[in-house]
């Protein structure tokens, strides 16, 4: 048994050949990855590399038609502006290794208790058409995946991207075995809603303590009433007060605070989560990345905390 957090990761999560002035800051990934893998004063991490989703995992949520019409480049121009990102080889190759890192981080998390993606959290992809720079939509086809197995059989995600998972909600509406939260700024981006089991909108310029406070009324009890077997965990870091995209005002300490609450929340009622990284943006790549790592800082102290010495175990039912 690791006394190690797994952390998951893959060289193809970036596209050397992205431009770096576009919107979407494709180099966070490598960053991230850098930053974590130097990082001295870490607690113990492991790195473990996923395999690509296949065509038949995507299918557990998305259109075979959908699926060979984006890896083959054949979207329609309205389609392919809707996702925002170009198409490249280099792209279609990392949007499957994502999703299979978010399969493999729900895994390792109902195995170790705890396990982090360094990506994921594509949370406006639909089972036909992509959004919002989301292709696939990686906590859906992986819920389902291990629904399918056999493996849980309550899911419940906690999303705290600043955007609501509408693709996710979507997808999950008439899905008793998989509870959507998502805690988002109502104004901001998709500016149709869809309908989570849980919504919480949150007004602009929001700051720490009343989004902590936000959270701490709401996840307690949803825990309680949901009974997940595992919870797969959106940590997005566009919630910054200085992210372009974000129109809240929280600060590094206040979503540091904010991980190691979901995180310590859902563990305490022996809940294993799976995190994946989420939104995040900023011309600044190298802060971004930054941000980004703070959910696995302080997922890999919890991780020491709890299982170097007594591994995780998991409860009999979902065995
Ligand atoms: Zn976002």
């Amino acid at each position: 048994m690791p006394s190690a957090l797994p952390l998951i990761y893959h060289p193809d999560y970036d596209i050397p050949e992205w431009n770096e002035e576009h919107r979407f800051p494709m180099s966070k990934f490598r960053r991230l990855y850098k930053i974590i893998s130097e990082e001295k004063s870490l607690s113990p991490v492991e790195f473990h590399q996923p395999e690509v989703a296949s065509t038949d995992h995507l299918q557990a949520v998305h259109t075979l038609d959908y699926i060979q019409q984006f890896m083959e480049n054949r979207l329609d121009k309205s389609a392919a502006r809707r996702i925002g990102l170009p198409w490249t080889e280099g792209l279609a190759r990392r949007t499957i290794t994502a999703i299979g890192g978010t399969i493999l981080t729900l895994q390792l998390a109902l195995k170790h208790g705890l396990a982090c993606n360094l990506g994921g959290g594509t949370h406006h992809a639909f089972p036909d058409f992509g959004s919002g720079f989301c292709i696939f939509n990686d906590a859906s086809v992986a819920a389902r995946m291990l629904l399918q197995e056999g493996l849980v059989q309550q899911i419940l995600i906690v999303d705290l991207d600043v955007h609501q998972g509408d693709g996710t909600a979507f997808i999950h509406q008439d899905e008793v075995a998989v509870f959507t939260f998502s805690m988002h700024c109502q104004s901001n981006f998709p500016f149709r809603k869809q309908h989570s089991d849980l919504d919480v909108p949150l007004p602009e310029n929001l700051d720490d303590d009343s989004y902590l406070r936000i959270l701490r009324a709401n996840l307690p009890e949803l825990l309680d009433r949901t009974e997940p077997d595992l919870v797969i965990y959106n940590a997005g870091v566009d919630p910054f007060k200085d992210d372009p995209l974000g129109k809240l005002n929280l600060t590094w300490e206040g979503l540091q605070a904010r991980d190691q609450y979901v995180m310590e929340c859902c563990l305490n009622v022996g809940a294993p989560v799976g995190c994946v990284i989420g939104g995040g943006y900023s011309k600044d790549h190298e802060e971004l990345a930054w941000r980004h790592s703070l959910v696995h800082r302080s997922a890999a102290k919890i991780y020491q905390e709890r299982f170097a010495i007594t591994p995780f175990q998991n409860s009999p039912a979902v065995a």
